[in-house]
Formats: C-alpha cells, sequence, structure tokens
C-alpha cells in the first residue's frame, strides 16, 4: 500500500495536470458511471491521509481509495489497455486509475466530512497532531501499531513508522500511555519533515548524512522502495549505527524492523 507521499504527489500530478483544462473522463472498463462529470472541468486535485479527491467545478467530488493494489498513473495519450476504471485525459496526457479499493462520486460536504473524520495528515498545512496524541496518550497499544492507525497520523505506513521511531531511539513496544507530549511532537515533527522530503523527490530517505552510503563507505540500497532507510525491510542486515542485527516481527499483520539495541527508550533524546 502506498504511503501518504504518494497519494499527495498524485493529488498535486492532478492539478498540474488538468485543472482548469478542457479534459475527457471516461471509464474505459465501463465499470464506473461518469456521465454526471461529462464537460465539467476540474479544480484540483486533494489528498488527505490515503484518501484521493478530485474536486469537479460543479461540487462534485470523485473520491478514489488506491488500498493494496490499486494504480493510479500518469502516462502519455494512448490506447486503454487492461481494466482502467476511470481515465482522465486532456489529449496528450492520460491519468488511468486500475483496481482501486473504490472509487465514487461524492458531494464536496461528504468530502469534507472524510477529511474532518481522518486522524491529522503531515502533509497538510492544517494538520493538528494533538489530535492525534490525545488518542495516543491514552492507549495502551504499542507506539509501533499506533502510527499505523490513520486516526492517529493520516498517511503514514510502515516504512514512516519504523524510521521515524529508529530516528528517535524509541522502543516500538512502548505504550501510547507512556509516550509523553514532548516526544510526540519530535516524532510527528519528524514525520513532517519525512514525508515533505519524499512528496518532493518521490522517494523515501531517513538516513541521516553520517549515515550515508558515501559517509560510511557501503553500497548503496536497492529496493523498489527507494532511498536509504535504517530499519524498514533490513531483518538480520547490522544497524547502520550499531551494528547489531535488525529484528522484525509481525505486529497487527505487518511486518515491523527495529534495532533492539539502538532502540530502548520510551522518549526521545533531548537535541
Ligand atoms: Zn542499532
Amino acid at each position: 500500500m502506498p504511503e501518504g507521499h504518494v497519494i499527495h504527489r498524485l493529488a498535486d500530478a492532478v492539478t498540474d495536470t488538468f485543472a482548469d483544462r478542457s479534459v475527457a473522463v471516461s471509464s474505459p472498463q465501463g465499470r464506473f458511471d461518469v456521465s454526471s462529470l461529462v464537460g465539467v472541468p476540474i479544480e484540483r486535485g486533494e489528498a488527505v491521509g490515503k484518501h484521493l479527491f478530485i474536486d469537479f467545478a460543479d461540487g462534485q467530488v470523485v473520491h478514489i481509495h488506491l488500498g493494496l493494489i490499486g494504480k493510479f498513473g500518469f502516462v502519455p495519450h494512448a490506447e486503454p489497455w487492461g481494466e482502467v476504471r476511470l481515465r482522465i485525459t486532456d489529449g496528450v496526457t492520460d491519468a488511468d486509475l486500475r483496481g482501486p479499493q473504490w472509487c465514487r462520486i461524492i458531494t464536496t460536504p461528504e468530502k469534507d466530512a472524510v477529511v474532518a473524520a481522518s486522524g491529522p495528515d503531515p502533509l497538510r498545512p492544517d494538520a493538528d497532531p494533538d489530535r492525534g496524541y490525545a488518542r495516543v496518550r491514552r492507549s495502551g497499544k504499542s507506539i509501533a501499531a499506533l502510527l499505523m492507525d490513520q486516526k492517529v497520523a493520516a498517511g503514514v505506513g510502515n516504512i514512516f513508522r519504523a524510521e521515524v521511531l529508529f530516528r528517535h531511539r524509541i522502543d516500538p513496544t512502548t505504550p501510547g500511555r507512556e509516550i509523553d507530549q514532548r516526544t510526540w511532537r519530535v516524532l510527528w515533527d519528524d514525520l513532517v519533515d519525512l514525508m515533505s522530503y519524499a512528496k518532493v523527490h518521490g522517494r523515501i530517505d531517513t538516513v541521516r548524512d553520517e549515515h550515508s552510503p558515501e559517509a560510511q563507505g557501503r553500497p548503496a540500497r536497492v529496493d523498489r522502495h527507494g532511498g536509504e532507510v535504517y530499519v524498514y525491510r533490513r531483518a538480520d542486515l547490522p544497524c547502520h549505527v550499531c551494528g547489531t542485527p535488525v529484528r522484525s516481527s509481525t505486529l497487527e499483520g505487518r511486518n515491523l524492523y527495529w534495532c533492539p539495541k539502538c532502540q530502548r527508550r520510551k522518549s526521545a533524546p533531548r537535541a
């Protein structure tokens, strides 16, 4: 499942490519009724967490959730192939949606309700991290599980949660109620930075300069996610900081990665 920065990149691409232009909307696969959208200009794309919205000028909104296997890609205009649920094209660029968890037309008030019900999203300027902390501080669940809760931090997925906990040396099993507010803000502010970088660059890099391949004289990572990371998908490989083998286990159905030596704290070190 893509992390939130991917959805925000797609939202921006919708705006940059199609806003206020003449576009054609269709469902080549025929499974999505787009008749009410014909001839209506697109105003912009917007994202909250893993929800993608396409605002049309008359107040209709296409609400997309990619789920585990959905894809929404921008390609040079060509005949559609395969199962395209939704195509938006200006005759030059096609945006094709395949295999989403859902794709539906909603109203602007319905969209506002989805945004209001979402947890704070580190990539949105209107995000209130205290709303996330209100859930963290009264929970007995681990901070690793809580960071994956879209009501706590919308858009954060498996990579960012593992990496942000490593970067601040937090034991991932620490219960939310033992995470103090300062530590939560340190984690949050770092998520804002890491996710903003990923949004701009289209890859996730979490390794500080002193632990980069160049600084450490090690080969660069090869992974379809791109980018240099400390622990994600590095089970049994030596920690870039201390050399201890990175550990992994399954938590609520997802793999969790951490360094058992570096991550023993319940509070972030003071800068
Ligand atoms: Zn370590």
